[in-house]
């Protein structure tokens, strides 16, 4: 590391000898949840390996919180301040990409594959934590940890689940790691709010050729739900988008589909928005509905508020950057790194080696992510480290070259101790927490936090099943032998 200020305290500086001590152990991790590449729900083998960890080290660990067969939370320590960790695992469908080569080269051809580098997120989550919980013994630090694994995060699904049920209710902040080429720490709101949701219209199935006259299409009436939000795009506010797949469109031309199913995002900068969207939607299907006589059910998958970072822990998080400081990069990984941004034809600038420093107010993006619905229960950041080679646009297989080479090693290694000596601040200067509290409190200004989720709604466990099914066992012979032992 580089750049490294010496602000630091004996507890974190115990819990940076851990994670220098345990650089393989983390890196081992890192490329054991890579080759797993588990797509969201199915986090199996990547959410065993973690929660194995973490009850090791002495956690208590709850799995299959919320209904989510690979969500967990694991606790450690007593009492107030309660601190939260939460991350995601999760891969993409069909960006399969060795490590380390700057070409397009499936380790499984059309397999799933982490694509963006929520491998490292998941690593840095257990080695913070584990990292944190030393110096938490060492130094009798009053407070818990609570460490959550959120599955399905591309499909922005857990956490939103985990906070309707309570998850988050005694929790006094959180903290969010997130893989990006260098640190950055944002406050204000940062993303946006989505709901996810299934229309599937029922029709009756009838001869094609001979009576379609005794058919109802059910695929008509997804595609005129189609035409009625793109023409109802124009009138849209500016910052509302929606896009789609068609997941069913009936099964043979010669059989009138019976049934048909379109799924939809509905994004806006406030969840009001995202909200109203969804609702003209509604009237928009029951109008295809009408035209076809056909009917159509709406299955929420999901739905998510902005996230939102909080001015606090944000200069909090900065501090720590400035402590760790930059990995220090070596002239082959930037070498890859340069390669990599010509083959992508993106600006070549190689690794960043400097601290960006804290910019004011976050801009918000369009993207959203399941986190937000804990950014408004409790003051939260999400915490960007590096670990991605920049300018790379992820979800394309460039974006996994980097996820299981020593650049991604030496990132998780960084940013796990931003992440561990932002929790230990937390527990040595409780203060602190309650000053977060406070300036939360004047950030949302009385904005009540409602669940946009239905009160019924159950997560989609099924989602993925099929594919993951498919690929596992070409994938398993890739599996990473060894165990990532802490010490
Ligand atoms: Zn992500």
């Amino acid at each position: 590391m580089k750049n490294g200020s010496n602000l630091t305290t004996p507890a974190k500086a115990m819990a940076f000898e851990f994670l220098d001590r345990n650089h393989q152990a983390t890196a081992t991790l890192n490329d054991s949840i890579f080759y797993f590449a588990e797509l969201g729900m199915q986090e199996h083998e990547t959410a065993k390996l973690m929660t194995d960890l973490l009850e090791k080290s002495g956690f208590r660990v709850e799995r299959g919180i919320a209904g989510f067969p690979t969500g967990f939370c694991a606790t450690y320590g007593e009492g107030g301040p309660v601190v939260a960790i939460h991350t995601e695992y999760d891969s993409n469908p069909d960006n399969s990409q060795a490590p380390g080569v700057v070409a397009h080269t499936p380790i499984v051809e059309g397999a799933p594959g982490h694509c963006e580098g929520h491998n490292v997120n998941g690593a840095v989550l257990i080695a913070s934590a584990l990292a944190a919980k030393t110096a938490m013994d060492e130094f009798g630090l009053k407070g818990t940890l609570k460490v959550f694994g959120a599955p399905a995060e591309e499909q922005v699904i857990s956490r939103p689940y985990f906070v309707r049920d309570g998850w988050f209710d005694d929790v006094d902040v959180a903290f969010t790691p997130h893989i990006w080429g260098d640190y950055s720490v944002g406050y204000g709101l940062i993303q946006s709010a989505l709901i996810s949701a299934v229309f599937t219209f029922h029709g009756e199935t009838a001869h094609a050729g001979v009576a379609p006259w005794k058919g109802r299409d059910a695929l008509d009436g997804v595609v005129l739900m189609d035409m009625g939000l793109a023409q109802y795009r124009e009138h849209m506010m500016p910052t509302m988008r929606c896009q789609r797949v068609i997941t069913h469109g009936g099964n043979q031309p010669n059989v009138v589909p019976r049934t048909a199913s379109v799924w939809w995002y509905f994004r806006d900068t406030s969840a009001e928005g995202a909200m109203s969207l969804f609702e003209h939607a509604k009237t928009i299907a029951q109008g295809a509905a009408l035209m076809t006589k056909t009917t159509y059910d709406v299955n929420v998958l999901s739905a998510v508020w902005p996230v939102r970072g909080n001015r606090t822990l944000a200069e909090l998080v900065q501090r720590q950057f400035e402590t760790v400081g930059q990995p220090d990069w070596s002239a082959d990984e930037d070498q890859l790194a340069r390669k990599l941004q010509q083959e992508a034809k993106v600006n070549v600038t190689g690794l960043i080696s400097e601290i960006t420093p804290q910019r004011g107010p976050a801009v918000q993006k369009p993207a959203a992510n399941d986190a937000g619905d804990v950014s408004w229960k409790v003051p939260m950041v999400k915490i960007f480290f590096p670990g991605n080679i920049p300018n790379i646009m992820f979800h394309h297989w460039a974006a996994g070259v980097s996820l299981a080479t020593s650049i991604a090693h030496k990132g998780a290694t960084a940013g796990a101790k931003v992440v561990a000596a932002s929790i230990l601040e937390c527990f040595e200067n409780p203060q602190i927490v309650d000053q977060a509290k406070s300036t939360f409190k004047d950030e949302i200004a009385g904005t009540a936090f409602k669940s946009m989720l239905p009160a019924d709604q159950k997560p989609p466990v099924e989602l993925n099943r099929e594919m993951m099914e498919r690929y596992r066992p070409l994938m398993t012979k890739h599996y990473v032998k060894d165990y990532p032992t802490f010490v």
